[in-house]
């Protein structure tokens, strides 16, 4: 069949948006589909075709079996730090093609700042797991969990938790409203975890998204296998996976129900993580009244997440919660910036600041609920269910809907979210009652809180938190430095319990472990330092070089200095009080000292002895190493009194070489001993250490 477009008589064909298969692009043949296999996707702004789309043929199981083996391999060559590098360059490559990807975004109705949120926001994913994939991991393909547990009394039996990638494949699936970032916060995770994506966006907007992955693989960036997607609908997709694999899915709540009933979800142990609707809440503070900074930060927050995206964001506000008496301020401050500040129309034309909705369907939808929160008791004060004047009939334009709720209890304001620009107002009589009533929500992604009184701001968080995935407090001490109340930042956890999905995404590294199986290794020392890489106390050691002459390229887990013993006298200790300043009462005075319960008498100062330590553990000649970079962890364990001595073994523990430069990071292991083998201190040493010698 021939796909003409319906809004005019043109008999060119509207191609099929393909689906990236086994490293090569696919799409039906358009003459083997009937009409209802294919889904037309319009222009939001002038209903004229733009995108057909059918996942009808694809070979989803031949796409999962080529995700677990070549994605698998070619991902299983490269460690944390490789992945993390390829990831910034992306960012770079793409930050190349921006232009084109704006002029796309547009036919979704987006705006440019809409668009910037969507594309530059997926950039700036990549960019910040690249750095913290590099910054926070080990340049190696196992990540430690936490200190080595020690499950024998003379040590030789230990136990480490160790994450490794899941041996499947992360199957992505987004919704519509965030093509570009939707898929980016997703990828970029898996893709630090060694996991093979594949990415199924949401058919009204996936055209953007194919887009994106076309400048990604043509980039040649990415390893093989490491990205597939699918165009149209994720049909069987889940009848192919199992528990080495999981899907990460944001969207509706009733796709959530229908994905978590999947029997290889249920029996299967296939890992799923819903990201679900939200209806997010913005608690105005008693303190924050007319005229003062948090009130006017508040209003306007509360219009920019009504009509960023067209109010088509998980995390926009959808209830405004505010003190009894206080509805009529924050409704007229609201209509006076919305009337000042929105401009609805076509995105492409010169002012407009809010887009229509994506789709039809969608302006159908938003209607529908708006008109079920009405029939629920609100009121509409601000905007109307009609079609803005001046639009085009075509187009899936709306205004912005502002409706107050006399009953603040009423159920439909806590129930319906109306996925457009729509919002609802009502009053709390005390602080509690804010607390219960945002609890109503049922469990949210995302609240504000407007207050500078830190009293209140404790007693809403703190009611609120166990709601919510993320809590913004706002005033006026960051009303201009705050990311919004609406943006998710990659460095933060994005999700929410109960109604909002129970879900879990980005957070730092905590998305890429996500993506990996922590597992309890027990054995013995020199075990688990082969196995991960890492030494571990009591594995050998090798004490036949200082390590500070050997360069990365030479330097091994385990190599050693021991030195020492070196005695502390009275006068060191006066002495290092007088230089330093340091006349605390344990180093200066016997008789206040000797009343501490902890000290048998004047002691040495801890950073004496961690001084002395370098003293003796350095190697003073110039050689591969570079720098002290910190030290971290210490513990002072046992005082040292005059007359005691101590000694130190310093042992390479960890070698992290850097990908773009000559010189790597080693953290060593210093123990501090005293004359009676009793340890004095612990603590890492941080180096910087040359490749080559
Ligand atoms: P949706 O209809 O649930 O669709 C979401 C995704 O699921 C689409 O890619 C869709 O594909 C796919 N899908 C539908 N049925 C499926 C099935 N049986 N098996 C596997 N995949 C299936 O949601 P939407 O309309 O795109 O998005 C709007 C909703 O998403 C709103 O409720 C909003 O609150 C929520 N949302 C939540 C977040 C968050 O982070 N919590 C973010 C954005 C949006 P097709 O498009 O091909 O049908």
């Amino acid at each position: 069949m021939t796909l003409l477009d319906p809004r005019t008589d043109q008999d060119a064909p509207i191609p099929i948006v393909p689906s990236f298969v086994r490293d090569a692009w696919w799409s039906p043949a358009p003459d083997t589909l009937t009409d209802a296999a294919i889904q037309a996707v319009l222009d939001a702004s002038t209903g004229r075709r733009v995108a057909s789309v059918s996942s009808e043929g694809v070979d989803l199981a031949g796409m999962v079996d080529y995700a677990r083996t070549v994605g698998q391999a070619s991902l299983g060559g490269l460690t944390f730090h490789q992945r993390a590098m390829l990831l910034k360059e992306l960012a770079q490559y793409l930050g190349g093609v921006k232009e084109e990807l704006y002029a796309l975004s547009a036919q979704t109705g987006a705006t440019r700042f809409d668009s910037m949120i969507d594309i530059d926001g997926g950039i700036g994913v990549l960019f910040t797991f690249s750095s913290k994939g590099r910054r926070e991991m080990p340049n190696s393909q196992v990540y430690i969990d936490g200190p080595a547990e020690s499950l024998s009394r003379d040590g030789s039996f230990l136990g480490q938790h160790i994450y490794t990638r899941l041996p499947g494949v992360a199957c992505q699936i987004n919704a519509f409203n965030f093509p570009v970032w939707g898929m980016l916060e997703k990828f970029a995770p898996a893709f630090i975890a060694g996991v093979p994506s594949i990415v199924k966006p949401a058919t009204p907007t996936g055209y953007l998204a194919e887009a994106v992955v076309r400048h990604i693989l043509a980039s040649g960036i990415l390893p093989d296998g490491a990205l597939q997607l699918v165009s149209g609908g994720a049909r069987d997709l889940v009848d192919h996976l199992d528990y080495r694999d999981l899907v990460a899915f944001t969207g509706s709540a009733s796709t959530a129900r229908v994905l978590g009933a999947h029997p290889n979800v249920v029996q299967g142990g296939v890992r799923l993580t819903t990201e679900t609707d939200s209806l997010n809440a913005a608690i105005l503070g008693t303190d924050a009244t007319a005229g003062t900074p948090e009130f006017d930060a508040y209003v306007a927050s509360v219009v920019t997440e009504m009509t960023a995206k067209t109010g088509q964001k998980c995390t926009s506000i959808r209830r405004l919660i505010v003190p009894a008496g206080r509805m009529e301020d924050v409704v007229a401050a609201v209509t006076e910036r919305v009337g000042r500040r929105v401009r609805i129309g076509d995105p492409r034309a010169e002012g407009v600041t809010m887009g229509p909705l994506a789709s039809p369907e969608q302006l159908r939808e938003v209607r529908s609920s708006a008109s079920r929160l009405v029939a629920g008791g609100g009121r509409v004060v601000l905007g109307s269910l009609d079609a803005p004047a001046g639009t085009d009939a075509d187009g899936a334009f709306m205004e912005p809907l502002l409706l107050a709720f006399d009953d603040p209890e009423a159920e439909a304001v806590h129930e319906v979210e109306a996925f457009g620009p729509v919002a609802s107002v009502f009053e709390y009589r005390d602080l509690d009652h804010a607390v219960t009533l945002a609890a109503l929500g049922g469990g949210s992604l995302v609240a504000t809180v407007a207050t500078h009184d830190p009293l209140i701001a404790r007693a809403l968080v703190l009611g609120i938190a166990a709601h919510h995935g993320r809590v913004l407090v706002l005033d006026r001490d960051d009303a201009k430095t705050s990311t919004g109340h609406g943006s998710p930042v990659p460095h933060l956890v994005h999700g929410g319990p109960g109604r909002a999905g129970g879900g879990e995404e980005l957070g730092g590294i905590r998305a890429v472990l996500h993506h990996m199986q922590r597992t309890a290794i027990q054995g013995s020392p020199d075990m688990l330092t082969a196995i991960t890489g890492e030494w571990h106390a009591g594995a050998a050691v090798d004490t036949a070089v200082h390590p500070f002459r050997k360069s990365l390229a030479e330097l091994k887990v385990g190599d050693r200095v021991e030195a020492g013993p070196r005695t502390v006298t009275a006068d060191d200790i006066a002495a290092f009080a007088a230089s330093t300043g340091d006349t605390f009462y344990a180093h200066t005075d016997a008789e206040a000292a000797a009343a501490n319960p902890f000290f048998p008498g004047i002691v040495a100062h801890g950073y004496l002895l961690v001084s002395w330590a370098a003293g003796l553990f350095v190697d003073p000649a110039p050689g591969p190493v570079l720098a002290n970079s910190g030290l971290e962890n210490l513990r002072f364990v046992t005082p040292v009194s005059p007359g005691d001595s101590i000694r130190v073994a310093l042992t390479a523990k960890r070698i992290t070489p850097r990908e773009t430069e000559e010189y790597g990071e080693v953290r060593w292991d210093a123990v501090l001993q005293n004359q009676n083998d009793e340890i004095v201190a612990t603590y890492d040493v941080l180096t910087l250490v040359a490749k080559d010698a």
